[in-house]
């Protein structure tokens, strides 16, 4: 037998699941469908988000639902516009075989009358966002008043965002007898209070421990300079090119603006807050879900229940006010049986949000550096390999590969791939060649504790911050993590080590010889890095070698990071054309 079936499914929605692709419920499905469709009881259920509460409950609903009677019998309340139409559309597609049956979506922000006119036409089934609703009852534009269900979805949410008072007076304009399901990931007091006030003796089904993140969410922690939260962002989105991810943010303005500098360093976000208008809102949403945009920055409001899958990253730009948030946020990614990470980019001084958070969830955060330029640029390197090798021919460059074979000619296989993966790699491997190593939270630097000091050898000698990083080790005899802030200049250079080395540095380098050259160290109070961002490094140093490009290297150097970017979407673009 199906194992839909065997839930008490009856044959019309079985075919529906079918349909959509579930092979087997989920475990909230598992335990609360049969009881819904057994019991006429009240309940609250407690699971992670993307364990497909929305079926737990709409499998039941539509099954004793009267689809023949136009009459509204059931109520949902949601939180949030996105959410309804999310529910709606589940709804509709659970329901593909009930001849009739018609659930209606009620949302703020789109004509009400037209809604009304919706419902007139017989809605057995409205979901609805509290405020709106609200408006309709006050117009008379609904009859709640014969309603057999009603359904709490994201109770927790819901009076995370001030609509406990709606939802009363809501439930005021419902008969007694009717019964309540409460749907929830989280059971803060709020929402005991809610399943205390206006349920009767419901049962009560968890899955997974209450406030329990879900499983397959791994969680890491990056710690960096607050300064450096947007470089760190971008690092780790070129360390994973093919992440697909929201970015939350705590106001609208962070939101913004942090999309606005993605998207100015050529990378596919977008933004998406409250201020957008409806229909702004609507286009980032479908670009979202297309994949036209690979990363999605969100406030909490606008991006509760998203419901996307393939979610590979969520990123915490910056924590949120209320820790119960995070559960919300992380379960972004990891849903339908797919693995995710849930990535905290800190300050030192947040730090000790991260164990409440583990408190939370019940699982351990693991700190990781933000990978360093070498490292990405490997990682860039093995996707564009990868990339060339998942690409199919197009099949239009043919006429023209004799006379590109003619200029080709002298070449090796070996001298070609060379070549061609100089062209595409350069430009962002000499991005990561000269932007500082970020590796504040690493545990060589002991939080300030630490002493800057200027070396008069740079570009010019052939160093770049990496091989500079590399020699001042192995001249200091420090660790991997022991040399850091290093930022190699045209002349002469800057680096940093914990104080307690100081000496130790001075030390070395007191007479010391460089291909000849006497090396001069001193501490210095420069910070090295403040001058880089006026772009007056080029006038100053216009001659570096190896470098390239002078007083615009900053500027131009995103653009080379968001180069790399744009290769890949060219690639993509070639792959889609064939
Ligand atoms: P929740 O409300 O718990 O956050 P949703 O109801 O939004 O989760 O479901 C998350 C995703 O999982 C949706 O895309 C949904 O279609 C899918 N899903 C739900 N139930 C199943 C199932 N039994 N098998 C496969 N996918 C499912
Ligand atoms: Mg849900």
């Amino acid at each position: 037998m199906n194992k839909f079936e065997a839930l008490g499914l009856n044959p019309s929605l079985v075919k529906a699941v079918a349909e959509m692709g579930f092979e087997s419920p989920s475990e909230i499905q598992e335990k609360a469908i049969p009881v819904l469709l057994n019991e006429d009881t009240d309940m609250v259920a407690l699971a992670q988000t993307g364990t497909g509460k929305t079926a737990a409950f709409g499998f039941p609903l539509i099954q004793k639902i009267n689809a023949k009677s136009g009459h509204t019998q059931a109520l949902i309340l949601s939180p949030t516009r996105e959410l309804c139409l999310q529910i709606t559309n589940e709804l509709k597609n659970y329901a593909k075989f009930e001849k009739g049956l018609n659930p209606v979506a009620v949302y703020g922000g789109a004509s009400i009358s037209g809604q009304a006119k919706e419902i007139s036409r017989g809605a057995q089934i409205i979901v609805a966002t509290p405020g709106r609703m609200q408006d309709m009852i006050n117009r008379k534009m609904v009859d709640i008043s014969k309603i057999n269900y009603c359904v709490l979805d994201e109770a927790d949410e819901m009076l995370n965002m001030g609509f406990y008072e709606d939802i009363t007076n809501i439930l005021s304009h419902t008969p007694k007898e009717k019964h309540t399901w409460l749907f929830s990931a989280t059971m803060p007091k709020e929402v005991a209070t809610i399943a205390k006030k206006f349920m009767a003796r419901p049962i009560e089904i968890t899955v997974g421990s209450k406030n329990q993140g879900a499983t397959n969410v791994s969680h890491e922690y990056y710690m960096v300079n607050s300064r450096q939260r947007y470089d760190a962002l971008k690092r780790l989105a070129d360390a994973n090119p093919d992440i697909f991810s929201v970015i939350f943010c705590r106001t609208k303005r962070d939101t913004q603006k942090v999309a606005e500098k993605l998207i100015e360093d050529g990378y596919s976000a977008a933004a998406l807050h409250g201020d957008l208008s409806q229909n702004q809102r609507d286009l980032v949403m479908k670009s979202f879900r297309t994949k036209q945009i690979q990363m999605l920055v969100a406030t909490d409001v606008a991006a509760r229940g998203i419901d996307v899958d393939d979610i590979t990253h969520v990123i915490n730009y910056q924590l949120p006010d209320e820790i119960e948030t995070y559960t919300h946020r992380s379960g972004r990614t990891g849903r339908a049986g797919k693995s995710g990470v849930s990535i905290v980019i800190v300050s030192k001084s947040e730090l000790r949000k991260i164990k409440s958070i583990e408190r939370i969830i019940q699982q351990k955060f693991e700190q990781k550096d933000i990978p360093d330029g070498m490292e990405i640029c490997r990682v860039q390197l093995f996707h564009l390999a990868n990339d060339i090798k998942e690409t199919k021919i197009n099949h239009e460059i043919d006429p023209y590969l004799p006379s590109i074979n003619e200029v080709l000619e002298d070449f090796s296989r070996e001298e070609l791939i060379k070549k061609f993966f100089s062209v595409e790699f350069t430009r962002f491997f000499n991005y990561y060649k000269n932007s500082p190593d970020l590796s504040t939270g690493a545990p060589g630097d002991h939080g300030g504790d630490s002493t800057r000091f200027f070396i008069n050898i740079g570009a010019k000698d052939g160093f770049d911050w990496m091989s500079l990083k590399d020699f001042l080790k192995a001249t200091l005899n420090l660790g991997r993590d022991d040399v850091f802030k290093v930022d190699a200049k045209s002349t002469f250079s800057f680096f940093n080590t914990n104080a307690s080395e100081t000496d130790k540095v001075l030390e070395t380098f007191k007479d010391f010889q460089y291909n000849g050259r006497h090396i001069d160290v001193e501490v210095t109070t420069d910070s090295g890095r403040g001058k880089r961002k006026g772009g007056k490094k080029g006038k100053k140093f216009p001659e570096g070698r190896k470098f390239s490009g002078g007083g615009k290297k900053e500027k131009s150097g995103n653009k080379k990071g968001g180069r790399g970017r744009n290769i890949e979407s060219s690639l993509k673009r070639r792959r889609t054309k064939k």
